[in-house]
């Protein structure tokens, strides 16, 4: 019986583990840590041998095949190992892709994938196909494909994902933008990282549809440069397309496969710029699979995006509070804040990824009036913003920010927390910081509606 060995416990190593055994693979989990009680119930459940705080070398470099959770980098010794003596090492999603016959979605980028990935899920659900939402976002690929029961996969796809992919075929794939992320992984290297993302294309044929903003410099140059044979659906927000999506005068216009879609963005629940790629992204992918107008329409005016994402937190006496805490690097906040109406104070800060803000001078002079430092070391948003906003307040205390925000921002401003930084210097992470921004809001909804 061929050893599939599992590294790493969580939602995808899991799913991969039940899925291997339900195939009748020797099956074998380790992880270095300690796993999360449900996983560990599932895997006794399941009769999976497992371990935690060590990886048992021998047995692992015994495998046939390495199924590596997308959170251990291809540069620990004991995966360069496996590599070496020429153990395959694959990823969740490739594993579980040889046992479907659903068509699958894939998408990819270095922000908006989440958005995208569950706006596309919704589109496709809005019109009645049997479609299953898996990678990044919701339960394993690997354990959902056991009884294999969707038409369609929408699968967000990080480049941790895409670098242990080989022969996963997409039908339809998405690549939203490119910009510096997760360098560390890739040697600092910046065409390192472009290079993982365009896997995405590794198998894609003439009849596949390839989805992607056409105005990202770097996708721009990779696809004049390696020219892939496949169909292309560039979106634009400058100017005409067809076939392919763009944005004039706030309308949404996407044409693919002899369709036909407008609608105008202000009808739809997303806001910003940004929004508006996604938006056309996701209803491209519905043309691809033949959705009609009428459910793509449809789908647009009820789709509720996951939280923390220029999530409306809450007013009070006019001040509408955002809640942005996803927006970790700084082309999101670039997004953010384009996509803001009114005079903002803007909220910021955190642990700082190398971050490079003179992309952000000329929207901060448009919208931010105030800027409020919300980290440990503030010094960086400090020296750079100081000479283009009216004011600069520092804390480490969230209550505090939001409150100073309630204090600068006059009735019809916003307050955005849109940190462009990681948040492990004072929170858990960012959802924790989103949810103690959204307490402190709803903490002094209560006190002034009391007064
Ligand atoms: P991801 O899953 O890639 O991290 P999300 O959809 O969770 O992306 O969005 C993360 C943040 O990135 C959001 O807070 C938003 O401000 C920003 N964002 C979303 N879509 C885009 C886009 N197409 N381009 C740039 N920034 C975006």
């Amino acid at each position: 019986m061929k050893k599939v060995i599992i590294l790493g416990g969580g939602e995808s190593g899991v799913g991969a583990a039940l899925l291997a055994q339900a195939k009748g693979f020797d099956v074998f989990l380790s992880d270095r840590g300690s796993l999360k009680e449900n996983y560990r119930l599932a895997l006794e459940a399941a009769d999976i041998p497992y371990e935690e705080d060590r990886h048992s070398e021998e047995r692992i470099l015994d495998a046939d095949v390495v199924i590596k959770s997308p959170g251990i980098p291809a540069t620990v010794p004991l995966v360069l190992k496996l590599r070496e003596q020429g153990t395959p090492v694959i990823s969740e999603i490739e594993f579980a892709a040889h046992y479907t016959k659903a068509k699958l979605i894939g998408i990819t980028g270095s922000n908006g994938k989440t958005t995208t990935t569950l706006l596309t899920h919704h589109l496709l659900k809005t019109a009645g196909l049997n479609v299953g939402l898996a990678g990044n976002v919701g339960d394993s690929f690997a354990e959902q494909v056991i009884d294999d029961e969707f038409d369609y996969y929408v699968l967000e796809l990080s480049s941790f994902q895409l670098d242990d992919m080989y022969e996963t075929h997409l039908d339809v794939m998405m690549l939203l933008n490119i910009t510096p992320d997760h360098l560390d992984r890739y040697g600092y290297n910046f065409q390192n990282y472009v290079d993982s993302k365009f896997r995405i294309l590794q198998n894609a044929g003439s009849g596949d549809d390839f989805i992607y903003f056409a105005e990202s410099e770097p996708i721009q140059s990779e696809l004049a440069r390696r020219n892939p044979e496949v169909n292309r659906l560039p979106i634009s927000l400058e100017k005409t397309v067809s076939p392919g999506g763009y944005l004039a005068d706030g309308q949404l216009v996407a044409h693919n496969r002899g369709q036909s879609f407008t609608m105008q963005q202000a009808e739809t629940t997303l806001r910003g710029p940004h929004n508006a790629i996604n938006t056309l992204a996701a209803v491209l992918a519905a043309q691809s699979v033949g959705v009609s107008e009428e459910a793509i329409r449809r789908g647009l005016k009820t789709f509720q995006n996951a939280a923390h994402r220029l999530e409306p937190a809450g007013t009070i006496n006019g001040v509408q509070f955002i809640n942005d805490s996803k927006a970790t690097n700084v082309d999101s906040v670039f997004y953010a804040l384009s996509s803001m109406e009114s005079p903002t104070v803007w909220i910021a800060g955190g642990q700082d990824k190398g971050n490079e803000y003179s992309q952000l001078n000329e929207v901060v002079r448009q919208k931010v009036k105030s800027l409020i430092c919300l980290g440990v070391d503030n010094h960086k948003l400090v020296d750079f913003f100081s000479d283009k906003v009216s004011a600069i307040y520092e804390t480490q205390d969230i209550e505090k920010a939001v409150a100073k925000g309630l204090e600068w921002a006059q009735p019809g401003e916003v307050v955005l927390l849109s940190p462009a930084c990681a948040s492990f210097d004072l929170f858990k992470n960012y959802e924790d910081r989103g949810n103690q921004f959204k307490a402190a809001v709803k903490e002094l909804i209560s006190k002034s509606a009391s007064q």
